[in-house]
């Protein structure tokens, strides 16, 4: 039935402030993060709900055309960006915007930020239940008076979806000690890709046997369905947190100074070094007050039982001894602006270097898939392919009809060794796969 026929339909299950087919409006949603790269999607829908989610993917089914989720689509990957037919996005990125050929996709961009409710708040399981709209630091500003948190905190966590987060399994600098968002997720919703809605995972359970399913869905880049609920868990806040600046003249004595902290036996809450690129972005925006000579910051949050806290201070003390200054904050205001440095050099870097190597954090999407091999068995392209091509399987068990984020993460068709017919044969979840061993 094609876009129009997805619109109509919409419109009528959705209404039509939900529906938005106008070619200007639609160029709202032509970019993300990864701004060099523009592709103005076919349809962009805006449910309110789960049961709007689905509606959606089941019209985009019947239709025969291809979806992808988006948060708050600010993903430096690309990920959220519908694919574009014809001419790949960012062939022509060295001309002005006004003279790009911007390409038109045929798929429907389906946007969850509508669905910011905190559906529960259950501290007695330390759990809770948000749409993935919610902003990452919606979580911990809920639940804080009541002493609790959520851990994983990406650089500017305050514009990034839970239902982003999800799909990137994101970290943060606070992963160095609580892990990244696959440790803090113990359940989903997930509108699959034939438009069921599904519960994967434990929810409030401690756990549950079978397969991880939900470990499964973490950091699948929206090509597995749109996660439609996610239970979070929420930690106990620490009594005390103290976070430190130590100003270096050199990277390698900030580097050294790192590596100190954890033969020194100290567990930091996070921590993250500055070289002289980030500091260069930090200071172009406002003047840090780094000690003049500075090459390198090192900053270091410690947190936990306010004596621990004082002990490892001491111990971190002593460690930066060569260092050119030392900054401490215990108070909110305090150590924000201490971390505003690291986070105002993060957002300049990724907008003027966006092009870059598969970080892990900010996932594959779009601009890294074609190196995603090169973190597979380098040195053994036939396990490299039997490593994609398993992932494939997995992909298409849930998607058999390639609609979900199509031509995300796995490199097809731009590098040799990609597709594995056996692997991108469309099969049904059970059914034997044509081909495969
Ligand atoms: C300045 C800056 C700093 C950053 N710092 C960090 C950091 O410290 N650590 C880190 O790990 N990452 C970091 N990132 C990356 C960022 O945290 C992730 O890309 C983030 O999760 C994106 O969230 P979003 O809501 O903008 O997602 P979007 O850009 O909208 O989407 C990203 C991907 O998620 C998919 N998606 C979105 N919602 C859903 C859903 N409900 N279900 C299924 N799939 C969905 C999209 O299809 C797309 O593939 C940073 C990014 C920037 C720009």
């Amino acid at each position: 039935m094609g876009l129009p026929m997805v619109a109509h339909r919409l419109r009528r299950d959705l209404g039509d402030a939900a529906v938005i087919t106008d070619p200007v409006a639609r160029r709202t949603y032509e970019c993300v993060g990864l701004t060099p790269y523009r592709c103005t999607p076919g349809l962009v829908v805006w449910p309110e709900d789960a049961e709007g989610v689905q509606a959606a993917v089941l019209a985009c089914r019947e239709a025969g055309v291809p979806f992808v989720a988006r948060g708050s689509g600010t993903g430096p990957s690309g990920g959220a960006l519908a694919e574009a037919k014809g001419a790949l996005p960012g062939t022509d990125v060295g001309l002005p915007q006004a003279d790009r050929a911007l390409p038109e996709a045929d798929g429907v961009v389906i946007v969850t930020g509508r669905m910011r409710r905190i559906i529960e708040v259950d501290l007695p399981n330390r759990r809770a239940v948000v749409e993935p709209g919610v902003l990452n630091l919606a979580v911990s500003d809920t639940v804080g008076p009541t002493g609790y948190f959520y851990a994983p905190d990406q650089s500017s966590q305050r514009m990034r979806s839970i239902g982003g987060n999800v799909a990137e399994n994101s970290g943060g600098p606070h992963c160095v000690k609580y892990g990244f968002t696959t440790q803090h997720v113990s359940g989903l919703e997930v509108c699959t890709p034939d438009g069921d809605l599904v519960r994967l995972g434990v929810g409030k359970a401690v756990r549950s046997p079978g397969y991880d399913l939900t470990g499964v869905f973490i950091g699948s880049e929206g090509t597995l369905g749109i996660a439609t609920k996610i239970v979070v868990k929420l930690l106990r806040a620490p009594e005390s947190v103290r976070t430190i600046l130590a100003a270096f003249d050199s990277i390698d004595r900030a580097g050294a100074a790192a590596s100190a902290i954890t033969t020194a036996g100290v567990q930091p809450a996070a921590a993250e070094i500055m070289d002289t690129l980030a500091i260069r972005a930090a200071e172009a925006v406002v003047d840090r007050g780094y000690p003049a000579g500075t090459r390198a910051v090192l900053i270091v949050e410690l947190d936990g039982p306010a004596v621990e806290v004082e002990a490892e201070t001491a111990a971190l003390t002593a460690l930066f001894a060569g260092a050119l200054a030392l900054r401490t904050a215990d108070d909110p205001a305090g150590r924000a602006a201490i971390w505003k440095g690291h986070e105002t050099a993060v957002g300049r870097i990724r907008r003027d270097h966006p092009v870059g190597s598969i970080s892990g954090e900010s996932g594959v999407g779009d601009h890294t898939s074609a190196k995603l091999p090169s973190m597979f068995s380098v040195d053994d392209l036939a396990t490299t392919q039997d490593d994609l091509a398993t992932m494939q399987l997995v992909r298409r068990a849930f998607d058999p009809g390639n609609r979900a984020n199509p031509g995300k993460v796995f490199p097809t068709p731009r590098l040799c060794g990609e597709r594995s017919p056996a692997a991108l044969a469309p099969c049904r979840t059970g059914e034997r796969i044509r081909g495969a061993g």
